[in-house]
């Protein structure tokens, strides 16, 4: 019955494959041959099986988990270095016809304002996030035909990729809208976006249905089958992820796994990013009603196995989570996160007062982007804007064949000082500034190839003298 390669969700998805991978797990949880076995197939970085992962999940070994946690770090390092990318939601519209039970955008929701941006609107916020220096957006809308039909998607994309606000535009638009067909799914990579965002939610068919008893999400199939259509409309760079709560963390995690095989043994192209919200608080919606929510340190395990399984996946944490909790699981293999957000509609260009809020979930870590980004480097990380590898045409199993043999950090080091640069010289503070430049300087001599640092040292000229946007 499972079946990696099987286009049919409930042969990639296999729920008795789950449930094995689950009982593998306990079995050999606290065998420290095993473990020890996995962990050296996992020392060469080419990634584990969900069997395996879930091995190192389920360990209570304390000196093997410290070594897990270690290993997440060391993977995360010789694949990208210690550049983090940084990017915005963009909310359009929380129009919905499902029923998602965990989202106060469901359709029965009566008390959450409903609101969808006009073009004008979102040329706002296009700007207002520019200002604050962003390149890179993930735009989100809620399912409705009728309020936010693909024509609308489009347009918005159109109208954001439009906007030339002072120094810059924004250069990625990643776009999280609900399953679709292929037709539409060609549309959306004709349009240009960077990736295809779609999170499962829960990978157990059952609770998937009755987590979401009323509207088209509720066909658990077509949900799970989309990343497939997006892969046959030609979108090869997909972002997957589970909302960790709703269902057990083992099951979601093994499953998790398996939709990552499927993708590279159907398509030879794995998942570009895989992300881990947990479920957070909003209107009409307490956590607490969940039983299956995780603490920091099982959330910190699961991002750790994730980063050792999928090493060559980009590892996303939005700012759902708090300083404390991102600052920990930076540690741990994430290579990508939001900073600034908003999560309301409209909420960049005019923040709204607390009590008419039309957010998705509370925001935890609410510092503005240029506090971000002197954490960021605080922390010994090196901040970037960079957009380059799908305008460059490094997507699908060119980006992973780059990335698998490890030379991705070549390209993303020196456009991620290059990207840094612009911010210090466009948005930052006087603080942050000085932070930067110093960064850069050390990064600089980095660079072990002369005549590439050569290259770099111009470009960055180049960027004081007003130029932008170089990459490699
Ligand atoms: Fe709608 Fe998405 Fe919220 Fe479900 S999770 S109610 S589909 S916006
Ligand atoms: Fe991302 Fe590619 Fe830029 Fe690296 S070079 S940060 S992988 S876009």
């Amino acid at each position: 019955m499972y079946n990696p390669k099987s286009r049919k969700a409930e042969e990639f998805i296999c729920h008795e494959e789950v449930l094995a991978s689950l009982d593998f797990a306990q079995k050999n949880k606290n065998n420290p041959v095993i473990i020890g076995q996995i962990l050296e197939k996992a020392r060469s970085g080419k990634g584990l099986s969900h069997r395996e992962a879930a091995v190192l999940l389920d360990c209570e070994i304390e000196e093997k988990n410290s070594e897990i946690l270690a290993l997440a770090q060391k993977i995360k390092q010789d694949y990208y270095g210690n550049r983090i990318v940084l990017f915005a939601p963009l909310y359009l519209s929380n129009y919905c016809v499902n029923g998602c039970v965990y989202c106060p955008y469901h359709a029965k929701n009566k008390h959450i304002p409903r609101r969808k941006l006009t073009q004008e609107e979102i040329r706002n916020e296009a700007a207002a996030l520019q200002e604050m220096g962003h390149k890179r957006l993930a735009i989100e809308a809620g399912e409705d035909p009728v309020n936010n039909p693909i024509e609308y998607i489009l347009e918005s994309i159109k109208t954001i990729y439009g906007v030339k606000h002072k120094h810059g535009s924004i250069r990625r638009v990643n776009v999280n809208i609900a399953a679709t067909t292929v037709e539409n799914y060609k549309k959306l990579n004709e349009a240009g976006i960077g990736t295809y965002i779609l999170f499962q939610e829960t990978y157990h068919k059952k609770s998937y249905e009755q987590l979401h008893p009323t509207g088209p999400k509720h066909d658990y199939d077509y949900h799970t089958e989309a990343m497939d259509r997006a892969m046959e409309a030609g979108i090869d760079d997909v972002s997957i992820g589970v909302l960790f709560g709703l269902e057990s963390y083992r099951y979601e995690f093994s499953a998790l796994l398996m939709h990552a095989e499927h993708l590279e043994a159907a398509f030879g192209v794995g998942p570009h990013a895989i992300s881990v919200p947990r479920i957070k608080k909003a209107d009409d919606i307490d956590p607490d009603e969940f039983d299956n929510g995780i603490d920091d340190e099982t959330f910190a395990k699961i991002t750790a196995c994730i980063r050792i399984a999928v090493p060559y996946a980009g590892m996303i944490i939005s700012t759902r989570e708090s300083e404390e909790c991102r600052k920990h699981l930076l540690n741990l293999g994430v290579s990508q996160i939001s900073g600034g957000s908003k999560t309301s509609i409209g909420g960049y260009f005019n923040p709204m007062p607390e009590d008419e809020n039309s957010a998705q979930f509370d925001v935890s870590d609410r510092r503005p982007l240029d506090e971000v980004i002197r954490w960021l480097m605080q922390n010994g990380y090196l901040p970037s804007f960079c957009t380059s590898c799908y305008r460059q045409g490094r997507t699908g199993d060119r980006f992973m064949e780059i990335c698998k043999s490890r030379q991705i950090k070549n390209f993303c080091q020196p456009n991620a000082v290059m990207t840094l640069k612009e911010y210090l010289e466009d948005y930052a503070s006087a603080q942050t500034r000085l932070a930067g430049e110093e960064l850069i300087n050390k990064e600089l001599e980095l660079i072990n190839d002369r005549k590439m640092r050569k290259t770099v040292e111009d470009c960055l000229a180049g960027i004081t003298a007003g130029e932008r946007d170089f990459q490699f």
